[in-house]
């Protein structure tokens, strides 16, 4: 591994910026010991004192953002007051892509610049055990003066001068001793920390191993994205196409052509604990698993992992968000399939949304991007409108499969038996496509028994003491669960209000209701239920989606983990049980996610030889969302999308940012709330609505308010933020947290 700061000396410095992994507002400056001085450089990891704690940091450096973006320069504090820098840390430095990388995303998000740090870096700073291949060896004899404890004898013994570096873990179980002995014997300068040379466990993957044949349209995509990696600039395209068109095929042909110009390429999916398929996939193209990275994978994995990205060896990762972060040291193109997928947006912590930020990261990184959809979100194809971006498109699935032909229940000219919810024209093609030995699928975005208990009596509805929800029936469990907080409860017997004995009755299927009705219709079917809860591992989702390829499996009824990119050849029949599920509400976006949604769970079915069929239940046959799923027209019912927000100024046409209020007190929420509202900006294209509150107004106990800020596109928000944030000051007893370009409200 070369680091510059080897091949030339770095400036002298006395005193530095470190960046800690702490929600300041900026980094905090040190003093430089004076053996230090001429060997620090930008992106070393130090240790500092903090108050009267030892603190891993980064040396930071201003980095250059746009003027709009930038957040004002920290104070200026004298020399005099500095605390000295601890020590050096024997670790790779973080490049300055990635640092600023991590600025830029801070400034986007108005996050403390260490939050986002921290979330990088998660493993990489959490001291030296959890660091990328780090040992310590001995650096010479104790002095006289250091007090010789049995502790250091044994740390000593265990290492004696000249023995190969051993892993903190390994020295302190060996030893008998805790952490900080060894780091006191650092301190005293008898063990120094470097790093150990592993080899690499990723195989490098080989661009050549499995060549497919492209033809037209895919051919022609390829060449594109080719020329694209060639370019070595940034580029950013959008690959669209029907479920099976061969987006994957065609994206990993760049992914062959940064391989083959020895770089590394990032590709982010959506819920990556879940595509054992995808990892087949890539093998079969490749020869070799791709590295991966997300937040399931070990402590052991994560450091080779990390190393292996920081040094080369590692030439794709996978991974989900928080790859984004990942330290590539020659990264050549990025891609993100689903482009679409909400799952991108983070929302707890550092709200970013990943589909963005790695648009950032590809530009400073000057490599193309390449974004990949079926059904691709309206900020995007606003880019590709206005030209931001460019387009590919894949008209045809490949292999000669249809497209599923989509048709509406209309359920109340087809109602089903009363208390169930299967209509019997559903009933009727499930049974023909069971009996000719096909695969069927019932879908239903909703976990559990049913979503609502009343009493019959007196009306009671059981709710989340914690949260503004209804308590959902897990029927196997003998529970009534919250889907938002922990909280669960047994199901009682009598109406907790008026006291009513088997007054409670179930409203509504969740898909375990859904099961037992499909299992009286359909007795001899094999059924897999995949959901969530059932199928959280990833092993235990392999594992299901074997048995369906293996034809185990007759009818499969599942919630939105089966809309994933599955490739199941048998199924021929998706059956959406509740298609309108997801239109209520006011929520900008509801219409487009329910029509992404509904289209990859449709594109689940006929993607072999056999036609594949898709039957939508709903009430509101009518709904341009329902038309759209009919007629496939996808491009007619996003310009009806995008007309709808444009007068108004909604993203895409305008930018948006949600203050999300929160107190375990009401009334502080809600004076909070106030204040903000009286000192909002407005005038010159910049707008506040509010306050309301928030979507789920109280949520673990929390009461939430929100308010709006809307501008027009030109207009930055964070600036404006960051301002007005500046001038209320609240009471402890509030939160504010700050979501630029939410995606539900
Ligand atoms: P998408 O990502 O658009 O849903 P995929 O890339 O998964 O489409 O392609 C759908 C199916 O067709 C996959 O099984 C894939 O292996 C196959 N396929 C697509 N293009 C080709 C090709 N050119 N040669 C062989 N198989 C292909
Ligand atoms: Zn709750």
């Amino acid at each position: 591994m070369v680091q510059s700061s080897l091949l030339e000396p770095p400036p002298s410095r006395k005193r530095v910026s470190v960046l800690l992994p702490l929600p300041f507002p900026h980094p905090l400056d040190y003093a430089v010991p004076e053996a230090l001085v001429d060997s620090l450089a930008p992106g070393d990891v130090v240790v500092v004192p903090l108050g009267g704690r030892r603190e891993t940091g980064v040396i930071w450096e201003q980095t250059k953002l746009p003027a709009d973006l930038a957040p004002p320069p920290p104070p200026d504090i004298a020399a005099s007051r500095l605390r000295p820098l601890k020590e050096r840390l024997d670790l790779p430095p973080l490049s300055a892509e990635l640092r600023q990388f991590i600025d830029w995303v801070a400034a986007y998000t108005v996050s403390p610049p260490g939050m986002v740090l921290a979330m990088a870096l998660r493993s990489h700073l959490r001291g030296e055990q959890a660091a990328p291949g780090v040992g310590w060896v001995r650096d010479g004899e104790p002095p006289d003066s250091l007090r010789m404890t049995p502790a250091r004898r044994a740390v000593l013994e265990a290492l004696p001068a000249g023995a190969e570096p051993v892993t903190m873990g390994d020295l302190t179980q060996t030893a008998g001793v805790g952490i900080s002995v060894v780091r006191g014997l650092a301190d005293a300068g008898v063990l120094r920390s470097v790093l150990m040379a592993a080899a690499s466990p990723f195989a490098e993957p080989d661009a050549l191993h499995n060549l497919p044949v492209l033809e037209g349209d895919q051919a022609l995509a390829a060449s594109e994205l080719r020329a694209r990696v060639d370019e070595r600039a940034f580029s950013a395209t959008l690959l669209e196409g029907v479920t099976g068109s061969g987006k994957t095929e065609i994206y990993l042909e760049a992914v062959a052509e940064c391989l083959a110009h020895g770089r590394q390429a990032l590709v982010l999916l959506p819920e990556i604990a879940l595509s054992a398929q995808w990892m087949d996939r890539f093998a079969r193209r490749f020869g070799v698993r791709p590295a991966v990275w997300h937040s399931e994978i070990g402590q052991k994995a994560r450091r080779l992992t990390w190393a292996a990205c920081e040094d080369g060896s590692a030439k794709v990762i996978v991974g989900a968000r928080s790859a984004l972060f990942m330290p590539f040291s020659n990264l050549g193109l990025v891609i993100v399939d689903e482009e679409h997928e909400a799952v991108f947006k983070q929302e707890e912590g550092v709200t970013y949304n990943a589909r963005d930020m790695a648009v950032v990261r590809a530009r400073l990184a000057k490599v193309p991007i390449v974004l990949a959809s079926a059904t691709p979100s309206l900020e995007t194809l606003n880019n590709v409108e206005t030209g931001r971006y460019r387009h590919l498109v894949l008209t045809a699935r490949h292999g000669g499969a249809t497209m599923p032909e989509t048709r509406l229940i209309d359920m109340r000219e087809n109602p089903p038996p009363r208390g169930l919810f299967l209509s019997p024209v559903l009933v009727e093609a499930v049974k023909s496509r069971l009996e000719r030995g096909e695969q069927a699928m019932l879908f239903l975005n909703r976990r559990g028994y049913a979503p609502l208990t009343l009493c019959r009596t007196c009306g009671h509805r059981m709710e989340c003491p914690n949260c503004t929800s209804w308590l959902v029936e897990h029927r196997k469990k003998r529970v009534l669960a919250c889907h938002y907080c922990e909280h669960t409860e047994p199901v009682p017997h009598a109406c907790p209000t008026c006291g009513a004995e088997d007054s409670l009755t179930a409203i509504g299927p969740g898909i375990e209701r859904i099961t037992d009705e499909a299992r009286s219709e359909f007795p001899d079917a094999r059924i897999m239920v995949m959901a969530s809860d059932t199928l959280g591992a990833p092993a235990a989702m392999a594992e299901a989606v074997g048995k369906i390829s293996r034809r185990e499996v007759d009818l499969i009824i599942g919630t939105q983990i089966v809309a994933k990119g599955w490739h199941f050849p048998h199924l021929t029949l998706v059956g959406v049980v509740d298609a309108d599920l997801g239109l209520g509400g006011a929520d900008l976006r509801a219409g487009e996610r329910t029509m992404q949604l509904l289209h990859q769970v449709a594109g689940r079915a006929g993607r072999a030889e056999a036609a594949g069929e898709v039957l939508l239940q709903s009430f509101t046959p009518e709904h341009p969302v329902m038309q759209a799923l009919v007629s496939g027209d996808f491009a007619a019912f996003m310009a009806e999308e995008a007309d709808q927000r444009r007068p108004g100024f909604w993203p895409p046409f305008g930018r948006l940012a949600a203050l999300i209020i929160s107190s375990e007190n009401a009334d502080a929420a809600d004076n909070a709330a106030r204040q903000l509202g009286i000192s909002a900006p407005h005038g010159n294209g910049v707008e506040v609505l509010g306050p309301v509150p928030a979507p789920i107004a109280v949520l673990r106990g929390r009461h939430r308010r929100r308010l709006l800020l809307r501008t027009h596109r030109n207009i930055a928000v964070q600036p404006i933020l960051r301002r007005w944030l500046g001038q209320v000051t609240l009471t402890s007893a509030v939160r504010v947290d700050v979501d630029v370009d939410p995606i539900s409200f």
